[in-house]
């Protein structure tokens, strides 16, 4: 399972199935402006500024959790990593990009055998860095929702739509169709037209 994952579950259960069950992908302001950043530092490269290791475009996984994916940034402060995950826009709530850095840092933690205290996201539009600690309940927070994801991809159906304040910055709003599919009587009246003669064809 891709890290990635774990942010778009948090995000919103049903982008988490769209993207990653029906290879849903489409593009907004906000994807783009991420896609631009991720190109630039997911450059692999490794260079040292004030005593400090950086590794850019480093691969992660983790055996024990089944995850993969790969870090923006690792700085190396001594022995011990600091992941780094650079996003678009400016200093918000970090909920669901938390839980992704703290997958990387249990992924460093399993490969280097290491303890990975903190991290942080640095956010493009304010030019700020928010220092992330992996305390108990965020690493709890991993393990359980790598379980509910996969509890999704082995499932046949997408999850609910959200049909709230997420919705209008979300790229798949068009393959969604949150106003739609949350409305279960719309649904039906669009099932019962799906057959049904247009006037005029009634010779077909
Ligand atoms: S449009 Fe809303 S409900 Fe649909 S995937 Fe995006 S955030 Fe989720």
């Amino acid at each position: 399972m891709m890290i990635s994952a774990l942010e778009h579950w948090s995000y919103c259960p049903r982008q988490c199935g769209l993207i990653h069950i029906e290879s849903t992908f489409d593009e907004n302001l906000y994807t783009l402006r991420g896609r631009r950043l991720h190109e630039r530092v997911h450059e692999p490269g490794a260079d040292w500024e004030d005593g400090v290791r950086r590794v850019r475009g480093m691969p992660l996984f983790s055996v024990y959790l089944g995850l993969t994916g790969k870090a923006d940034l690792i700085e190396f402060h001594g022995e011990t990593p600091y992941p780094v995950e650079y996003k678009s826009g400016s200093t918000r709530e970090r909920r669901h990009e938390a839980l992704q850095l703290c997958a990387q840092a249990l992924c460093l933690e399993e490969m280097l055998g290491v303890a990975v205290p903190a991290g942080a996201i640095f956010a493009q539009g304010s030019r700020r860095r928010s220092e992330i600690a992996f305390d108990d309940e965020l690493r709890a927070r991993v393990p359980a929702a790598v379980a509910e994801v996969r509890t999704m991809l082995g499932g046949t159906t997408l999850p609910a739509a959200a049909n709230d304040s997420r919705c209008p910055r979300c790229s798949l709003f068009d393959a969604c169709l949150p106003g739609v599919v949350d409305q279960d009587a719309r649904i039906r009246g669009f099932f019962g037209e799906l057959f049904h003669p247009a006037a005029g064809d009634d010779a077909l």
